[in-house]
């Protein structure tokens, strides 16, 4: 097995592999999408950095974890090696790393999946982040590391003051620890508001039918689950409209050509629909529209 930087022309396929056509991204009083790739380098560890989801294959197999963390450490925050590697057996005490010193200079298969995801953490924190990206941080664990790892960004969070955008879609993970919830649906936020206002008055069709599909422990069981019908649009070639509309139950004649805009329902709250289902409406029992609803596959 090797590793090799990719060549030129492969980079050059990967940059075209999408574009923004559209929209701004605003970071500490800047926008990220006019920034030199230079600048956006300072900008990646040092401001911005992200954990992902699989830490087996996250970390590079052929250098020790130490190494791995304290090359950031070198390159954006210009310490000498002995400084790198003293913060560099900090982070992973930081991060709960039993016996760090031990350890620093251990390669990644010596750490089970749990200890890994505590490395990757430690790495995107080496640079004390303003924001942290944590893209599904827990889905390739089990439970109880699950928990551990959920414990242990709550506490960072708390203790370096940093905010974190946590991609997930396990309800569960975010009602332990969001704030405040955007809802995205086919690449659009179609809700968005504080995870109380979301749990207690959902507004969206979507989010309701994610709401009604899953278990609550934490209440007596009363409804039967109920499953959204049919499947995610096909992104390359999505439907007319509300990208929403082929599944939902609440849709009407104009959902089907006209895509609704994100509007506050109430300060602090808005949704993406053109339907208010808190209003007492019923979801319909027949298609409002020839090809609207219901869609079986
Ligand atoms: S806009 Fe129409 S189709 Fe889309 S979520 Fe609202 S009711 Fe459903």
């Amino acid at each position: 097995m090797g590793w090799s930087r990719p060549s030129t022309a492969c980079r050059s396929r990967w940059r075209k592999a999408g574009r923004i056509v559209s929209g701004e991204v605003w970071f500490d009083g800047r926008n990220l999408l006019k920034l030199k790739e230079d600048d956006m380098r300072k900008v990646r560890g040092n401001d911005i950095a992200m954990i992902f989801q699989d830490p087996m294959t996250s970390l590079n197999p052929v250098l020790t974890i130490g190494r791995q963390i304290s090359e950031a450490l070198e390159l954006h925050k210009g310490m000498d090696r002995s400084a790198a590697r003293k913060r560099t057996i900090e982070l992973l005490e930081l991060v709960g790393i039993p016996a760090a010193r031990a350890r620093v200079d251990d390669y990644p298969h010596q750490f089970s999946g749990g200890m890994r995801q505590r490395v990757m953490i430690a790495m995107a924190l080496s640079c004390e982040p303003k924001l942290l990206l944590a893209d599904e941080p827990t889905t390739a664990l089990d439970v109880t590391i699950q928990a551990q790892i959920l414990d242990l960004i709550k506490r960072l969070r708390q203790e370096l003051g940093m905010a974190i955008i946590m991609i997930t879609h396990d309800l569960g993970v975010v009602a332990g620890i969001a704030d405040r919830i955007n809802v995205m649906y086919a690449g659009y936020i179609v809700e968005t508001a504080t995870a109380d206002e979301i749990f207690h008055n959902p507004r969206h069709p979507y989010t309701l039918g994610l709401l009604k599909s899953i278990p609550r422990l934490d209440e007596p069981r009363k409804e039967k689950l109920v499953p959204i019908e049919g499947l995610p649009p096909d992104l390359v070639d999505p439907p007319p409209g509300c990208p929403f509309q082929p599944r939902c139950p609440y849709a009407v004649e104009r959902c089907v050509p006209e895509n609704p805009s994100l509007e506050p329902v109430v300060p602090g709250h808005r949704i993406a629909c053109w339907v208010d289902v808190t209003g007492g409406r019923e979801p319909h029992a027949e298609p409002v529209a020839q090809g609207v609803w219901p869609v079986r596959t």
